[in-house]
């Protein structure tokens, strides 16, 4: 029988799955002294925010390009646990181009959170004056509202209640929320994407500054293997976990790991840090949160690797008004190699890459002129078809406790799909596996849980709440 959690700490916790959220927790676990074994299926730990090998090139290339923000609080926090914060590379501009070339700057300016965007936004050529300020009224409303009530809700409707016209929501509205929530307006819960504008936006001035890594993803988590292992942990990779229960896992027949194949493993406690879809097959049957965890479903991603014959993209990124590709990110120092970003990417599944290919160019070519004179000379597409959960309001109603309700003797779910107000993020898995151990060690989340990022005076006195945000992030735990 697994220990209770209110008891004596556990002494050895099993943790099936190594992306983030099985990192975060084995680290956090790891430190306090608590025997961790981590059962990874892959060769790698990374999960979803990986890199690959490609046969054609033989570069490693990231499946695609992740973004940090600076409200990241707890992934940051993971970085640094991990020694790793130095490959993290940020900027606070960013740059949008609409067809034609014409580019806006967005970037902080002199006055203080909420207000730090408003001469950028001034000065934004995509939008005109009216709509300029239409969106500030609505950047008011969203400062103001409590997001936790619009939940049932998609964020279309919040919009809609603000006034917006079409053309605010397709050329400002969307490609923000498309990239951070993975779905679009008329889809995506409401909270979610307010989320993204109260934390993102507007509560601090750094909030929205954005760091890419300057190393393949997958190098990020090496260290990890090193650092867990140092504190005592096990790290079992190419082993692949069947089933999870309260005190032990049953890996799989085919497992090549020391985990073997069929074996029970047993521990004081579970994490069961995989993938939702995963997840539901892996639980005991009476596990009380699989009905919430049946509703999930998902959203995909596509992102492009293409590289031409000259210099294309001058600006580190730059986001495409009014394109399907949302975001492009310069991956050498000329500009030749770039990475196309599509969220929301339904669409784009059944296309082949020389399709993707030719729709990706003609977005580059309508906004930068310089690709019009350029050969593509290759091109690199990477479906993503589970890329993240879908967070629609009917979903983000459904988000599971690390916990189950009404009882301890579970096993405990870590995970950016669980209850922790936040996005399908590396964040949210960060927070997800921070909890975790939290509840492992019977203490609350709040004591392992790096706190949000800092609201600045001038948005709390216009309304920008911060204790409803902080219970949101403690579901996580208890
Ligand atoms: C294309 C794409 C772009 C993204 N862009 C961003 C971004 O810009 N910024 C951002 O913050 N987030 C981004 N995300 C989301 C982010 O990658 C995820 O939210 C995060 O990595 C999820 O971590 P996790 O640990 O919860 O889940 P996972 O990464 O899915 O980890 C689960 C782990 O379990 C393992 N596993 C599965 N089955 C088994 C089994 N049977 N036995 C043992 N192990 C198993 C998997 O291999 C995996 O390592 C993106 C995701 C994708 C796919």
């Amino acid at each position: 029988m697994p220990s209770p959690l209110s008891g004596s700490v556990p002494q050895s916790v099993i943790i099936a799955g190594g992306g983030i959220a099985g990192i975060a927790a084995a680290l956090r676990l790891a430190e306090a002294g608590v025997a961790v074994t981590l059962l990874e299926t892959r060769k790698k730990l990374g999960g979803r925010a990986t890199s690959f090998v490609d046969v054609r090139s033989g570069a490693i290339l990231d499946n695609c390009q992740h973004v940090v923000l600076g409200c990241c609080t707890n992934y940051l926090d993971l970085l640094a646990r991990l020694g790793e914060s130095d490959k993290i590379t940020w900027t606070d501009v960013q740059w949008w181009i609409e067809p034609g070339g014409r580019t806006s700057v967005i970037r902080p300016g002199p006055l203080p959170a909420p207000g730090h965007f408003s001469f950028s936004m001034l000065g934004v050529r995509f939008l005109s004056w009216p709509e300029v300020s239409s969106l500030a009224r609505a950047m008011l409303a969203v400062l103001r509202v409590d997001r936790t009530r619009w939940r049932d809700r998609t964020f279309a409707q919040f919009l809609a209640q603000q006034g917006q016209s079409e053309r605010v929501i397709r050329r400002f509205w969307t490609p923000v929320i498309v990239s951070a929530c993975n779905l679009e307006p008329h889809k995506v819960a409401a909270s979610s994407a307010l989320h993204v504008f109260q934390e993102g936006f507007l509560a601090h001035r750094d909030a929205a500054s954005i760091g890419v890594s300057t190393v393949p993803l997958v190098q990020l988590y090496d260290r990890a293997e090193e650092v867990i292992r140092a504190a005592g942990g096990t790290i079992e990779l190419g082993c692949s976990v069947e089933r999870v229960e309260p005190g032990a896992v049953i890996t799989g027949g085919g497992g090549g790991g020391g985990g073997g194949g069929g074996e029970r493993l047993t521990a004081d406690r579970v994490i069961c840090a995989l993938p939702v879809e995963r997840a539901i097959d892996a639980l005991p049957e009476s596990d009380p949160r699989l009905p919430l965890m049946r509703r999930f479903t998902h959203s995909p991603i596509l992102g492009v690797h293409l590289v031409f014959d000259r210099p294309v993209l001058t600006t580190p990124h730059a986001v495409l008004v009014d394109c399907a590709v949302q975001w492009l990110f310069r991956k050498d120092e000329a500009g030749r190699s770039l990475h196309a970003v599509i969220s929301g990417a339904d669409d784009w599944m059944p296309l082949t890459e020389a399709q993707i290919g030719e729709r990706v160019l003609a977005d580059i070519r309508r906004c930068i002129p310089a690709a019009r004179g350029a050969t593509l000379l290759s091109v690199r597409a990477v479906k993503e078809k589970r890329a993240t959960f879908a967070p629609t309001p009917e979903v983000e109603a459904s988000r599971p406790p690390a916990l189950a309700p009404g009882s301890e003797d579970h096993v405990i779910l870590a995970g950016d799909y669980t209850a922790t107000g936040w996005p399908a993020t590396m964040e949210g898995a960060t927070r997800s596996g921070y909890a975790a151990a939290a509840a492992v060690l019977g203490r609350p989340a709040r004591e392992l849980v790096v706190p949000d990022i800092q609201v600045a005076l001038g948005a709390r006195l216009l309304g920008l709440s911060p204790p409803s945000h902080r219970e949101e992030g403690m579901k996580a735990g208890r």
